[in-house]
């Protein structure tokens, strides 16, 4: 029997596939090798992230079932780095070699109607939706909902791409024109008090750990700190993890899975997305604790017990932006220079702006002096004045 079946774990010195290719599988790959594994990555692309760390790399098209077929056959297990691989791809992986999250879980969480549903119908609690398929729908939903709002693509949508915000009925034809004339799903607009997320792990037999409440701010739809803890009331954070926890029992989830939120002003809390992997708010875990998301990951897909989530100390992660290069190579000495600081570079060959190309996570004894730390940094690199 292969291992990775019938729940035989997967041992180091067996070969794990990723489908996919960027910073997640990179770092995923590095935990892995770490630990022994061998890497293997497919993706259409050539030189990428996960590419530069595995041991093989796999050029192909998502759709080219055949090369997806042989890639399975080849490693122990599979798992993904981003959710939005075509579900045929992972059901093709499926039949050749465990897929871990499985396929239902991958087909919920990438469309965000499918995912919305399955929270509404768990009763979990998320900020209200209608789905629109036209423009009339489009002023008929906003109608009911209120505005403002926000109409967002129902699939493969990220980084706050294929979002348009609604203020006024007038926008209705520019919305649902920026939204590619697709399904689509509206939201209300939250006026939340803050953005945190929960990243956590669970196993087939349902043991679950989790990173904590992080605090997250995003800068033009896509996320440029989090500080780990977050600094919200221990109630809040015990909630966000309760809900956490019961998302993935209700997905049943094998792997890591990041539940974004919103606090709102009353203490409330409403689930923004859902993330069926390793996720950008828990990059400080890589420095900040014993056992990283990505090697929750790894224990997770191998059928491996949980590692521990001791926290050192608290941190904050900044994202490095495409921007950065604006003015030509960032300040890498600068970088370097504060000792409680960590570099990671995600090694893409072109930078452009919004692109993400690497994070820095500072360590210290406040998330507050850990947030400062890393925010100088990132000025140190952008050459900018300090
Ligand atoms: P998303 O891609 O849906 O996670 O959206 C990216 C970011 O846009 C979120 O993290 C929020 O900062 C903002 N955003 C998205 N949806 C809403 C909403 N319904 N109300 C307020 N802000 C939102």
């Amino acid at each position: 029997m292969k291992s990775g079946h019938s729940g035989f774990p997967v041992l180091p010195g067996s070969a794990i596939g990723v489908l996919g290719s960027g910073q997640l599988g990179r770092m995923f790959a590095i935990a892995a090798r770490r630990m022994g594994y061998r890497v293997h990555t497919l993706s259409p692309d050539e030189d990428t992230p996960t590419g530069q760390v595995a041991d093989v790399e796999v050029n192909a098209a998502y759709e080219d079932l055949d090369a997806v077929r042989e890639f399975a056959r080849g490693v122990s297990v599979v798992t993904f780095e981003f959710e939005n691989v075509p579900a045929v791809t992972a059901a093709t992986a499926a039949e050749c070699t465990p897929v871990r999250p499985s396929g239902h879980v991958l087909h919920t969480t990438q469309h965000r109607l499918r995912e919305k549903t399955f929270l509404s119908n768990a009763g979990l609690p998320l900020t209200p939706f209608r789905r629109v398929a036209s423009c009339e729908e489009l002023a008929a939903a906003a109608s009911e909902l209120g505005l403002p709002a926000i109409l967002k693509t129902a699939d493969f949508g990220y980084d706050g791409k294929g979002q348009f915000r609604i203020k006024s009925g007038d926008d209705f034809g520019d919305a649902w024109r920026a939204v590619g004339e697709r399904e689509a799903v509206l939201e209300v607009f939250v006026d939340f008090e803050k953005e945190i997320s929960v990243v956590a792990a669970r196993t087939g037999s349902g043991e679950f750990v989790h990173y904590g409440a992080i605090e997250n701010e995003h800068v033009n739809g896509i996320l440029d700190t989090s500080i780990a803890p977050a600094r919200v009331s221990p109630k809040v954070a015990r909630e966000a993890v309760e809900l956490a926890r019961a998302v993935m029992d209700a997905l049943e989830v094998v792997g890591v899975l990041c539940v974004e939120f919103f606090v709102t002003k009353n203490g409330g809390l409403l689930i923004n997305e859902l993330a069926p992997r390793p996720h950008n708010s828990g990059h400080f875990s890589f420095d900040a604790n014993l056992t990283s998301q990505f090697e929750q990951q790894l224990r997770t897909v191998c059928l491996l017990p949980l590692g521990s989530v001791l926290q050192f100390s608290p941190a904050a992660m900044v994202n490095l932006l495409g921007d950065l290069w604006s003015n030509g190579e960032p300040d890498w000495k600068h970088a370097v220079s504060m000792a409680d600081v960590k570099l990671h570079i995600y090694g893409k060959t072109m930078a452009r702006p919004g692109r993400k190309m690497g994070h820095l996570t500072a360590l210290a004894e406040t998330t507050d002096a850990a947030l400062e730390d890393a925010r100088h940094a990132r000025r140190l690199l952008a050459r900018e004045d300090c």
